[in-house]
C-alpha cells in the first residue's frame, strides 16, 4: 500500500486578484462597488498547509505579495516553513519583509525557492536583508536561506514533492509548481489525499508544450484567468477555460482576476469542475 505521509492537507487561496487588487484604487465600476465579498480580491498568493509524519503542522507559501501581512493576520499564521516564488513581479514579492515575524516566532530561518532572475531581484530590492552587514543600524531583518531553482527541479519537503516547471508570462518564462504527496519510501503516493496532485499556475499567457506533462492526472489545478479581453501576459477567460478543459483536472480554480470579472455572474456560467477562486477559499481537507 502506497499511502501519503502527510495528513489534513489543504490549499488556502490567500489572494486571488491581479496586481492592482480589486477594488481598484479610484474606480467606481460595478465590481469595485460590489457587496459580494468574493469580488474583493487581494494580490494573489497561496498557502499549502498540512501535518507531517511527525505530527508537526507545516505551511509553505507560494509567492509573498504586498498583501501578505493582511493574509497572515486574517488567517492567524504563526509559522512559515518555506516560500516558493513564481516570478519577480511586485505583486508576488513585496511581502517578503514581513516574514521576519515568523523567524522571531519559530526561531529558525525560512527557506526561499526562486529562479535565478527572481533571486537577483530579491537580493537587489531587499538589500537590507541580504547585505545586512551594510545596514547603518543592525535592525531586525528576515533570516532567509535562498535556494536557486530552475524548471524541472524537484524539492522534497516533509512528505511533499514540489516540482517547478516553466510557463510563459508574455515573453517572460516564470515558474509554476506541481505538488505531489509522497509515501513513507519517498515515492509519489498512489493514494494522494486532496488537494494533491495539485498544480499552481499563476501569471501566464501560454502553456508551453513541456508544461503539459506536469498537468497530467491532477486532482486540483489553480490557473490564471485575468479578464475577458486579450492581454499580452495573462490568460483571458476563454483561454483559461480552454487550457482547463485540456488539462482535465478533477477541479480547476481560477485566480488573478481583475475588476472585469463578477464572481456571481461568471461563476454561474462555468463548466462542471471549474470554479472561480476567492480570497480565503480552501481546497482539500
Ligand atoms: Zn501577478
Ligand atoms: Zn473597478
Ligand atoms: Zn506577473
Amino acid at each position: 500500500m502506497s499511502t501519503a505521509v502527510v495528513r489534513d492537507a489543504r490549499l488556502l487561496l490567500l489572494g486571488t486578484g491581479t496586481s492592482a487588487g480589486v477594488p481598484v484604487i479610484g474606480c467606481d465600476c460595478a465590481i469595485c462597488r460590489s457587496d459580494d465579498p468574493r469580488d474583493r480580491r487581494t494580490r494573489s498568493g497561496a498557502a499549502i498547509e498540512f501535518t507531517d509524519a511527525d505530527g508537526h503542522a507545516r505551511r509553505y507559501l507560494i509567492d509573498c505579495g504586498p498583501d501578505h501581512r493582511e493574509h497572515s493576520i486574517r488567517h492567524r499564521f504563526t509559522r512559515c516553513d518555506g516560500i516558493f516564488f513564481t516570478h519577480d513581479h511586485v505583486d508576488h514579492t513585496f511581502g517578503l519583509d514581513d516574514v521576519r515575524r515568523y523567524n522571531a516566532l519559530m526561531k529558525a530561518p525560512i527557506e526561499v525557492f526562486a529562479d535565478a532572475r527572481t533571486r537577483e531581484f530579491l537580493e537587489r530590492v531587499y538589500r537590507h536583508i541580504f547585505r545586512r552587514h551594510e545596514n547603518v543600524n543592525d535592525s531586525f531583518v528576515a533570516d532567509l536561506f535562498v535556494r536557486t531553482i530552475a524548471a524541472g527541479d524537484t524539492i522534497d519537503r516533509h512528505g511533499l514533492r514540489f516540482t517547478a516547471f516553466e510557463v510563459l508570462h508574455g515573453r517572460l518564462p516564470v515558474l509554476a509548481y506541481r505538488i505531489d504527496a509522497l509515501d513513507a519510501t519517498g515515492a509519489i503516493a498512489r493514494d494522494q489525499p486532496a488537494p494533491f496532485p495539485l498544480a499552481y499556475c499563476t501569471d501566464l499567457s501560454a502553456m508551453p508544450p513541456d508544461a503539459w506533462r506536469h498537468l497530467r492526472g491532477l486532482r486540483t489545478l489553480v490557473l490564471d484567468m485575468l479578464r475577458y479581453r486579450r492581454h499580452p501576459t495573462h490568460l483571458t477567460v476563454d483561454e483559461a477555460l480552454s487550457i482547463a478543459h485540456d488539462a482535465g483536472a478533477s477541479r480547476t480554480v481560477f485566480v488573478h482576476m481583475t475588476h472585469d470579472i463578477s464572481h456571481a455572474d461568471l461563476s454561474g456560467r462555468l463548466p462542471a469542475g471549474m470554479e472561480l477562486g476567492f480570497d480565503g477559499m480552501v481546497l482539500g481537507a
